[in-house]
């Protein structure tokens, strides 16, 4: 896969767009002004995976606690903010890596000038973040959806460039997929910077897991897009998951063991989907990128076994057990958890 080639900028200590690795994001869903509570789930998706973090600023308060939350974390935060351009500056002030702003609810330019300015001055990056659903009515009522949010976007980065100012980054998200995905392709030879991809307000885990990995996903796969955020509604660690597994789904980057089980079917003689969950459950706990098998017969059972770096082929009542490519010990199926766990226990070391 050809990747678009975007300009670098950094965000606090993560590089993004210019060919770094695609950038995993998040977002808090606590009350910035509960400091503690800000805190403790910004360690948590750190601990999930997540290397940027963006927290929303809709009051002076919470403007004014970014400068506690920063001094006790160490990923780099974003202040989203809408509809008060003090809100940026303040945010600013109290050390931000780096800032989203909303196009389609601060649009005066000298509300603008005054924010770049600011930026500028402490090298912070800018999103232009476009969103469908906060759009002026009255920008461009006639042109289909997503060439209005390519176009509010290429406005805003216009009024950017005019005031010297380069360290942009752009988003164009709508809960609509084949909208989102329009307008990622179509802005992405109109200008240099990197993009931040996003179906916005995808929904509960199950079907925003899946808007998502089509709206994020097909972008990607076209070598569009530098960083994602994944929008559900649920524990912003739930994002960070979803996020790496439509990166590893397209081979963009690896964390932690991936697993690779049949669906089951009348020809398995073993409990394979109870098997799947239980091991599943199991590889939570593991960092390294190993990849482990769980196969119901031998239809296609022993090759993806063998593929794997430890696997397991289920038979009546019993199973093969793989490792890197070779039986190592036929099994009864009450001891397949155990058996194949101490195998990948054996490669963690
Ligand atoms: Fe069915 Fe065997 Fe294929 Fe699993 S590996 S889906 S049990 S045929």
């Amino acid at each position: 896969m050809t990747r678009r080639t975007s300009r670098q900028l950094r965000i606090g200590k993560v590089t993004v767009g210019g060919g770094a690795p695609i950038v995993v994001q998040s977002m808090t869903k606590t009350d910035t002004r509960n400091i503690t509570a800000t805190i403790d789930q910004i360690k948590e998706l750190k601990d999930s995976g997540c290397e940027i973090v963006r927290v929303a600023v809709p009051d002076r308060e919470a403007a004014e606690s970014l400068a506690t939350i920063k001094k006790s974390i160490s990923l780099p935060i974003i202040a989203d903010i809408h509809f008060d351009y003090r809100l940026a500056l303040g945010a600013l002030k109290a050390g931000v890596d780096g800032l989203r702003l909303n196009p389609g609810n601060i649009g005066d330019k000298e509300q603008i000038a005054g924010v770049v300015a600011a930026a500028k001055e402490r090298e912070v990056p800018i999103r232009v973040g476009v969103n469908a659903g906060s759009l002026p009515a009255d920008f461009q009522p006639r042109a289909p959806l997503a060439e209005r949010m390519v176009n509010m976007a290429l406005e805003q980065i216009k009024l950017m460039q005019d005031l010297n100012f380069d360290l942009i980054k752009v988003s164009l998200k709508a809960f609509d997929v084949p909208t989102t995905i329009q307008a990622y392709q179509m802005i992405a030879d109109k200008m240099p910077y990197p993009l931040h991809l996003g179906v916005t307000e995808a929904g509960l885990p199950r079907t925003g897991s899946i808007r998502s990995a089509i709206g994020i996903g097909v972008p990607l796969y076209q070598g569009i897009g530098d960083t994602i955020r994944v929008s559900l509604t649920a524990h912003p660690c739930e994002e960070v998951f979803v996020a790496y597994e439509i990166l590893r789904s397209l081979g963009l980057r690896q964390r932690g063991p991936t697993l690779v089980s049949c669906p089951s079917c009348g020809r398995a003689e073993v409990d394979i989907i109870a098997l799947a969950e239980a091991v599943n459950k199991r590889l939570e706990k593991i960092s390294k990128p190993i990849k482990v098998a769980v196969m119901g017969c031998v239809v296609n059972g022993p090759g993806e076994a063998k593929d794997a770096d430890v696997g397991i082929a289920g038979g009546k009542g019993k199973g093969a057990i793989f490792r890197k490519g070779e039986v190592v010990g036929t099994v009864s199926e009450d001891r397949f958890l155990e058996a194949l766990m101490a195998e990948i226990d054996s490669l963690n070391k």
